[in-house]
């Protein structure tokens, strides 16, 4: 369907339900709206009829929606190159990893060879709102060109692509401009916050003070989650790459924490400045060593199995003094806010627990860090339950912890035992188109397996903390069929990135409506 026709169609739903003036007209509205289309007009569209008379090379897994048209770049560099000369860039690469992160942040759009909906471009795609197509398997790249079927394209082609469907053209298509700020799209979602008012909230996944502007400014009630690793991209880089590399409690770890510090304090009063008083959940450290040594990790840091290797809480563990710093760096960035004259509102979460007594370990390290200065600021502390076990266990977990957040992208990899980052274009695609699976589990939760861990996890952390905060931060947060799921077992909350909020806050009141009916 053109969006022009259902966006008359919104328009005349919204006219007819004022005039009506009842709540029963309203919520009918609300629970008229597909989804689908709040997500179109919030982005920019491909022309049908345009891509029609282009010649598709491939098509990926949809990972970012909105369509972009640009010249191919295949690196970060050659993107910033091609922006300084005024160009419009689709970055095409293997995969991206945060050294790239400065260069996607220009781009129109990106397409990867590798990836699905929860590896690095797809995630960090979605949140700064940038069509991307990822997992495009038949693609090859070398010596300046592209390789696809039949195709090659030099570096300098123009190629279009559309991250609602996974289709990559080669030629320039036409774009249709998004329907932002259309005020019967603002009415509808200010009536599905009042039907979801009091029973779940929405808060979106940000980095930055600029992502939480964006945030705020979509509707999301606070940030559920904040990626501190992403506050170690571009000229930070090396900061992270020095205390990675540097031995355990020797002076070089040292000089590069106090050198992390800084730059982490900064950056952390600006995301909490930027939501205050609204709430923001801190996670610590989280990323596989590789994305942010890559080719230079050395030997002995080299991992088969990065994903399942020294990440989140075990490398806190290894390196005591690194949440000991974040947690100092938080501190000072809440007294720097609160100084500024704002609410400061933020937690502590930690990643990757499978087992308790990690969480109590590095709970007294920040506890003991929290303790040691004189200002009365208190955040919470809680976890991330993304691992099996956590999930298991979550009665023995919820005794140390003040909420949970499901990081339901490693649940749902480490629950199947699907890898995030290389199953989804070959062996997923071929799984739905099989019949073996419905869905992509990375994009709509698997309510029977996946959501088996969450409804122990959510029935027993209660029964050991009844007053466990609950929310969702991996990428089903912002999908209309999971937030039902959700919703229905007890969360609090979902977050997503800022552009899928105003679909979440939708999708969220349709939940409660149904559960009425
Ligand atoms: C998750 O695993 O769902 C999550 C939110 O954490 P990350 O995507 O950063 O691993
Ligand atoms: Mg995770």
């Amino acid at each position: 369907m053109e969006n022009i026709h259902t966006l008359n169609w919104l328009v005349d739903l919204v006219r007819n339900a004022k005039s009506e003036n009842t709540e029963e007209a309203k919520k009918d509205a609300v629970a008229l709206v597909p989804t689908s289309l709040v997500e179109s007009l919030l982005h920019d569209g491909a022309s049908r009829e345009s891509s029609k008379e282009l010649k598709l090379l491939g098509t990926g897994i949809a990972a970012s929606p909105g369509a972009a048209v640009g010249i191919i770049c295949f690196s970060s560099d050659s993107v910033l190159d091609a922006i300084d000369k005024g160009e419009k860039v689709v970055l095409v690469c293997n995969e991206t990893s945060p050294a790239d992160e400065v260069g996607m942040k220009m781009a129109e759009g990106i397409v990867t060879i590798r990836g699905g909906m929860a590896s690095h471009a797809a995630v960090v795609a979605r949140g700064w709102g940038i069509p991307a197509v990822v997992g495009l398997s038949g693609l090859e790249i070398s010596d300046g060109s592209m390789k696809i079927g039949e195709s090659v394209l030099e570096e300098g082609s123009c190629i279009s692509i559309d991250g609602n469907t996974g289709e990559v053209f080669s030629g320039e298509m036409e774009l249709r401009e998004s329907g932002k700020g259309i005020s019967e799209l603002e009415i509808i979602l200010d009536w599905a916050d009042e039907i979801r008012s009091g029973f779940i909230k929405i808060r979106a996944n940000a980095d930055t003070g600029e992502d939480a502007d964006r945030a705020l400014s979509f509707g999301a009630e606070g940030i559920g989650l904040c990626r501190t690793e992403h506050m170690f991209m571009g000229d930070r880089l090396p900061l992270i790459q020095r205390f990675i590399l540097a031995d355990d409690e020797s002076e070089e770890e040292k000089e590069s924490l106090n050198e992390l510090m800084i730059a982490q304090r900064s950056d952390l009063a600006e995301v909490i400045a930027a939501i205050a008083p609204n709430p923001v959940t801190i996670r610590l450290l989280d990323a596989p060593l590789h994305e942010f040594l890559g080719s230079d990790t050395p030997d002995e840091l080299l991992e088969h199995n990065p994903m399942l290797g020294t990440r989140g809480v075990r490398l806190a563990i290894i390196r005591e003094q690194l949440y000991r710093m974040q947690t100092r760096a938080l501190i000072g960035a809440l007294v720097d806010v609160k100084e500024a004259g704002k609410k400061p509102n933020a937690d502590i979460m930690i990643p990757l627990v499978s087992e308790v007594k990690e969480l109590n370990l590095v709970r007294s390290w920040i506890e003991e860090e929290i303790a040691s200065v004189e200002d009365g600021l208190r955040p919470s502390i809680g976890t991330m339950i993304e691992t099996p076990r956590a999930g298991i266990t979550a009665e023995e977990i919820a005794s140390a912890a003040d909420f949970f957040s499901f990081g339901t992208n490693d649940l749902t990899q480490l629950v199947f035992g699907f890898s995030r980052d290389d199953i989804e274009s070959r062996v997923i695609s071929k799984y739905v188109n099989e019949g073996i699976l419905s869905v992509n589990p990375f994009e709509t939760l698997d309510s029977q397996g996946v959501g088996h861990v969450i409804r122990h996890a959510i029935e027993k952390g209660r029964k050991s903390n009844p007053e466990l905060e609950i929310g969702v931060c991996g990428e089903h947060g912002g999908d209309p069929e999971s937030i039902k799921f959700f919703f229905g077992v007890g969360v609090n909350y979902v977050s997503c990135s800022p552009f899928r909020v105003p679909v979440a806050r939708l999708a969220a009141a349709q939940a409660v409506l149904s559960s009425f009916n």
